[in-house]
């Protein structure tokens, strides 16, 4: 086992035991201290967000053509936010207390085309491609609209390039499925532990699927190595794209105007609360960048992480970033949450989120089918248990000790009854019948100990 001098030996010993944690991050600063002190890194400005939703936008006729379940909402991709009150009411035998504030999920699980969280970023870069190949070749006329880009001349073009990408299965599904639509050759590279369903889901989409049997962190690296020296392969890069993670912080301008239309204040007396799962670190880092830029100090980002895979808290926590890997600690990379299965963070996003997020937590396997099988009953919400993961945060910042110092020392507690809790659902449209059927059983049979 490695030495780390930097992490602190019990966050370490317990982090090494697989048992649940709840970390207040020590670098967090006031937002506007905190993007001042990111400044040398040029990350995407409020105005750069603003211009990927007008791209998406541009693209929304073509989308609305392509994919008729987007036809209701005119081509936008876009996810409700529901209340769970069922839930927040259900939980209280368990938990032995109430959660104070309103409970709501942001549901990317049932977002068209890809049913989970990347198809915000995934879509977003892939459409990204699409209109700059176009316009190189000037194939774009500025008089149409943009469904002009299942022409014929168009899918030729597209045709001769090749999208690569490694994955732990949704992003290589919201890839996949967007690159054949629109006429681009498709690689997907997955661990050969990834769920069987989403590989033949790609297969049949017309996707190449090459599978791995070391980690994502290896399947990226064999997606970004078959691309170098070939002009007409592009690697979408989940580790490091800027593009990805602009497309992912573009849902931050839409939940502005979600909560505006509910009717709910996000201010210094109204704190919003928000769970993102974490893998990689690219979609909740996008989501959590472009809150903080609306919401600066009102909104309080917390990641969450399965116990087996808990990469971002190990590199921020260590400060190692991407330099550090969950098995350097003895953990074996183990979870039923395929999308948050990830070893090694991006060391990219670990950096900004150093500054901004307030903490990260990790939750068990049995925490997450509980949970899932638990709100299937209460708001007849079904999500795939990574998407669970974020559903363990109210229930630790009231019920952990660290997490109710955090309350009090942040002078938040007298405010939580004005509070928004936001558990970000980030997957499970797209699961098949049977094999959610199963996680609910499993789920329905955990004893849940808080
Ligand atoms: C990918 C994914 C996440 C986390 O996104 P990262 O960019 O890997 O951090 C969370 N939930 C689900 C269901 C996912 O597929």
């Amino acid at each position: 086992m490695k030495s780390i001098p930097a992490l602190d030996a019990s966050l370490k010993s317990s982090l090494s035991l697989a048992q649940p944690v709840f970390w207040l991050n020590p670098n967090k600063m006031k937002t506007q201290e905190a993007l001042s002190s990111l400044a040398s890194k040029a990350l995407p400005t409020l105005s750069d967000i603003q211009s990927a939703d007008e791209r998406l936008r541009r693209f929304a006729p073509l989308l609305a053509q392509l994919f008729p379940e987007t036809q209701a909402s005119n081509g936008i991709i876009e996810s409700k936010m529901k209340r769970v009150e069922q839930l927040q009411l259900g939980i209280i035998p368990f938990i032995g207390g109430r959660i104070i504030g309103d409970w709501w999920t942001k549901l990317d699980s049932h977002l068209d085309i890809a049913g989970s969280i990347k198809a915000r970023g995934g879509v977003y870069e892939v459409l990204m491609l699409a209109e700059k190949l176009a316009t190189e070749h000037g194939l774009v006329d500025s008089d149409q609209d943009y469904t002009q880009f299942a022409q014929a001349s168009f899918k030729a073009l597209f045709n001769q390039y090749t999208i690569l990408v490694g994955s732990t299965g949704n992003l290589g599904l919201s890839i996949g499925i967007i690159s054949r639509a629109i006429g681009f050759n498709v690689t997907v590279h997955m661990s050969s532990d990834a769920k069987p369903w989403k590989i033949s889901l790609l297969k049949e989409k017309g996707a190449t699927v090459v599978l791995h049997d070391s980690d994502y962190s290896k399947a990226v690296e064999e997606g970004r190595t078959a691309a170098l020296n070939d002009p007409f392969a592009y690697f979408i890069d989940d580790e490091n794209s800027v593009h990805l993670f602009t497309g992912y912080a573009v849902a931050a301008l839409r939940l502005k105007t979600q909560l505006a239309d509910e009717g709910i204040t996000v201010d210094d007396e109204h704190p919003l609360f928000v769970y993102l799962p974490c893998g990689v670190g690219g979609a909740p880092g996008g989501v959590a960048y472009g809150l903080k830029l609306i919401f600066e100090d009102s909104v309080k980002i917390f990641f969450a992480e399965p116990t087996h895979a808990p990469c971002m808290l190990l590199g921020m926590a260590s400060g190692l970033h991407s330099k550090i890997a969950v098995e350097d600690i003895g953990i074996e990379l183990k979870t039923e949450a395929d999308g948050l299965a990830v070893g090694r963070p991006s060391g990219f996003v670990g950096e900004i989120m150093m500054p901004l997020i307030d903490g990260i937590f990790t939750v068990e396997d049995h925490t997450m089918l509980w949970l899932l099988h638990l709100l299937s009953v209460t708001d007849k919400i079904e999500l795939e248990p990574s998407a669970l993961a974020g559903f363990y945060g109210p229930i630790q910042l009231f019920y952990t000790k660290d997490g109710f110092n955090y309350l009090l020392n942040e002078g938040l507690l007298e405010k939580m009854q004005n509070a928004t809790h936001l558990s970000w659902a980030t997957g499970g449209g797209l699961v098949p019948k049977a094999i959610m059927d199963d996680f609910k059983k499993a789920g329905a049979s955990v004893k849940i100990e808080f």
